[in-house]
């Protein structure tokens, strides 16, 4: 599950670091989802650590062996039909081509198929082809090793044909047009996102929130979306006191980020908030319900996508305080303190 969405050289430590935390099945079952993903940082799609941890409960609700047919594999949370094939056939030996984009390109390539291999007559076209062409006496080292042609030699752009052990039976090869094959995928158009994100420290530490927009679940700054043509200083003064608990005294903007995730271009105005202070504080009272107070230094233990990383690096880089040269100040006349 690591490797749907992450290269073999990247996931293979992650692996490790991830079987060395959560070694079993029931360890995993018997963790915080918080954990799971703080370990899973960084691997990005975090959709997939969720699903690995509810399908470890599965299996352990279901007696605690692992399944080993694709059929049964598929009833798990995050494993469609190439994930169930690929495990079925590596771990277990079963004869079933696992269909990855990487080997649907080497065969539409090897058999000269047309059109776009996710779909339709060409989709059918190329299970047949894998099916056919499956080795039924090793299929897992067979699956193993077409992934690794096309991942290593049989590139999307620039087909290493001259190291290829299928090029002699290559159609597209032979016909000069490696280019043509696969049909290319109608693309969605990206939309973007205006977000205002607003940086505030109680007592040195940073007040995070749960992020509900970018990666639900994450720990981020607390964060809003701004409408078009709103101003995104006083957008996210007016929020400041749901999300965080207390009011906002002065918001000043530091900066933008450009942060994109799957067809979600989002163009986020950074702001240094300074909060009303609690004359009733005690160090133990400054978390309020809505948030998490972190030193930055232990982030690293907690889940938190790119995007926070961005945000910190651009605060850390501006001057502090509220002399910064140069700087537009934005956001609402200072609200009155409610007192928290
Ligand atoms: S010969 Fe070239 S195009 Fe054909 S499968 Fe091999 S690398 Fe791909």
């Amino acid at each position: 599950m690591i490797l749907q969405q992450t290269t073999v050289a990247a996931g293979v430590p992650r692996w490790e670091s991830f079987l060395s935390r959560f070694p079993t099945v029931a360890a995993l079952s018997a963790a915080r989802e918080r954990d799971v993903l703080a370990e899973w940082s960084g691997l990005g799609y975090y959709a997939r650590a969720r699903n690995l941890h509810r399908a470890a409960r599965l299996v352990m609700q279901r007696g605690g062996t692992m399944p080993e047919s694709v059929e049964e594999l598929r009833t798990l949370p995050g494993i469609g039909p190439y994930t169930a094939a690929a495990i079925a056939s590596i771990a277990f030996g079963a004869a079933v081509p696992a269909l990855d984009g990487n080997v649907a390109r080497v065969l539409a390539r090897l058999h000269a198929i047309p059109g776009e291999p996710r779909a339709g007559a060409s989709r059918a076209a190329v299970e047949a082809a894998a099916s056919a062409f499956l080795n039924r006496r090793s299929p897992g080292d067979h699956n193993q090793a077409l992934m690794e042609l096309g991942a290593l030699v049989c590139l999307p752009r620039s087909p290493r044909c001259i190291a290829c052990p299928l090029a002699r039976d290559c159609r597209a090869r032979a016909s000069g047009r490696t280019r043509d094959f696969p049909g290319k995928r109608a693309r969605k158009p990206a939309v973007s996102v205006r977000l205002a994100a607003g940086i505030a420290r109680r007592r040195g530490r940073l007040v995070l929130v749960e992020d509900a927009i970018l990666v639900p679940g994450h720990l981020v700054v607390p964060l809003v979306e701004v409408g078009p043509g709103a101003d995104a200083g006083r957008a996210l003064g007016s929020v400041w006191p749901r999300l965080a608990g207390r009011a906002a005294l002065r918001i000043e903007l530091v900066g933008t980020v450009r942060h994109t995730v799957l067809e979600r271009r989002y163009v986020v105005d950074v702001f240094d908030v300074t909060e009303a202070p609690r004359v009733d504080e005690r160090p133990a009272a400054a978390e309020t319900p809505h948030t998490r107070l972190l030193l930055p230094k232990k982030l690293e233990s907690e889940p938190r996508g790119g995007i926070l990383r961005k945000l910190l690096a651009l605060s850390a880089q501006a001057p502090t305080g509220s002399s910064r040269p140069g700087r537009a100040r934005r956001g609402p006349a200072p609200p009155k303190p409610r007192g928290g």
